[in-house]
């Protein structure tokens, strides 16, 4: 069974249906980036999988459990999804750590000590053991972005869903973000990826969507998706036409 498994799903705003029965599984330990045209709905899709926004079509399912309206189907599930989005959105009175010790002691009532221990080990996990006393004023972006992954992983989620985490960047620090991802990818980490990486989708990602306007309008791998484009939409998309 898949690790996410997403059928038919419908999403309108007002009169808008910005996703128009999106098919599309996941498998554990599977990399997907999702691609394609500002607008054609790849926020909107992460954000009905992480539960940010309710469905008006279809079914999700996350390791075996819909995502059912109600609230506390919703909390349980965002517990087993982490997402990181372009804005990086640490508190700037807490420190790195403390940033990454907050949503466990807060919504899994887990222990200072416990929450102390899991943070160092996320913070080294990211590469930034040294920065866990470091307010997030003194980190670069790239180190504040990799505060926020390790803040993610916290929570031991079961998949980690990436919103443009590199967009916001200056160019110099993309890469020390995408490494990161690159290692918990390495690690067996399932992650789906909003992503205008191209070099990184073609090296790390096992899949990649191409969405354009609220549907999944060619998936391959990344070989495949990238070299063989199908439609004029990928086609123009990649620049090619
Ligand atoms: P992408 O991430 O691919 O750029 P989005 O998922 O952000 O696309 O947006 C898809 C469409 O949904 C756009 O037309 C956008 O304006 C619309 N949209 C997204 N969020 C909202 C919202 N909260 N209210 C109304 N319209 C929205
Ligand atoms: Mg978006």
């Amino acid at each position: 069974m898949s690790l996410i498994a997403i059928t038919e799903v419908r999403k309108r705003f007002g009169d808008n249906e910005v996703l128009k029965g999106i098919n599309l599984d996941v498998e554990a330990g599977e990399v997907v980036a999702i691609i394609g045209k500002s607008g054609s709905g790849k926020s909107t899709l992460l954000r009905c999988i992480n539960g940010l926004e309710t469905i008006d079509g279809g079914s999700i399912m996350v390791a075996g459990a819909h995502l059912a309206p109600d609230d506390a189907h919703l909390r349980a599930l965002r517990l087993k999804v982490g997402m990181i989005f372009q804005s990086f959105n640490l508190f700037p009175h807490l420190t790195a750590g403390r940033n990454v010790m907050l949503s466990p002691m807060v919504v899994k009532k887990v222990s200072a000590k416990e929450a102390e221990a899991e943070a160092r080990a996320r913070m080294e996990q990211v590469g930034l053991g040294h920065k866990f006393d470091a307010y997030p004023d003194e980190l670069s972006g790239g180190q504040q972005q990799r505060v926020a992954i390790a803040r993610a992983l916290a929570m031991q989620p079961l998949a980690l869903l990436c919103d443009e985490i590199t967009s916001a960047l200056d160019p110099e620090l993309v890469n020390e973000v995408l490494q990161v991802v690159g290692k918990l990818a390495g690690e067996g980490m399932t992650l789906m990826m909003v992503t205008h990486e191209m070099r990184f989708a073609r090296e790390v990602c096992d899949r990649v969507v191409f969405m354009h306007q609220g549907r999944v309008h060619e998936i391959g791998p990344p070989a495949e998706v990238f070299a063989n484009p199908k439609t004029p939409e990928l086609q123009q998309f990649l620049g090619m036409l």
